[in-house]
């Protein structure tokens, strides 16, 4: 952000503020306070028959890599339904969540990734354009080298572990720290 938008100064900056630990984005003219949190990112685990859709991105960051279906929420929709919504933009499918699986903060970019698993209603292998193709892959398929994000690959790991065990927990945490918290 350039400018304030309350008076459009450019007199921006992140100032301590008395009333919390924070700096805070500060309009050094007007005095308001730019609060900022981080985005929820929200996607879907889709297996069928031991098969996983994956989505190859188009689009930037690392175009190319592969992915679940994920993508910002947006205001005024609930969770499952952005995530509903993200899997049917990027993959073409249609799915049903079955239960929440993942819920993992990257702190170092400010967002945060909720992940369900879900149920495969209808494949489509007409992906939208932020994607370059969409695949059912099995696990020997998953290209485990070539995936988006280290945390995508451990969400991934751990759901084909339990599916042998028929048997699935629930995750918080955060890849760097390595803290990761699971009941079952
Ligand atoms: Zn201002």
């Amino acid at each position: 952000m350039k400018y304030c938008s309350e008076c459009g100064s450019n007199n921006l900056r992140y100032r301590e503020q008395n009333s919390d630990s924070h700096f805070r984005l500060t309009c050094g003219d007007c005095h308001h306070v730019f609060y900022q949190n981080p985005k929820i990112i929200t996607g879907c685990i889709v297996e069928h028959e031991g098969k996983y859709l994956m989505c190859q991105r188009a689009i930037k960051p690392r175009p190319g890599t592969w992915t679940l279906p994920a993508g910002f929420m947006e205001c005024g929709e609930t969770v499952e339904a952005a995530a509903i919504r993200e899997t049917r933009e990027e993959t073409g499918a249609k799915v049903e969540i079955i239960a929440p699986y993942s819920i993992f903060s990257v702190p170092q970019i400010d967002e945060v990734y909720v992940v369900f698993r879900a149920k495969l209603i209808q494949f489509s292998d007409q992906p939208g354009p932020e994607t370059l193709k969409v695949s059912l892959l099995t696990t020997s398929e998953i290209p485990w080298d070539n995936i988006f994000y280290p945390a995508i690959s451990d969400i991934l790991k751990r759901y084909v572990e339990e599916r042998e065990q028929s048997s699935f927990g629930m995750y918080t945490g955060c890849h760097e720290n390595g803290i990761v918290h699971f009941t079952h």
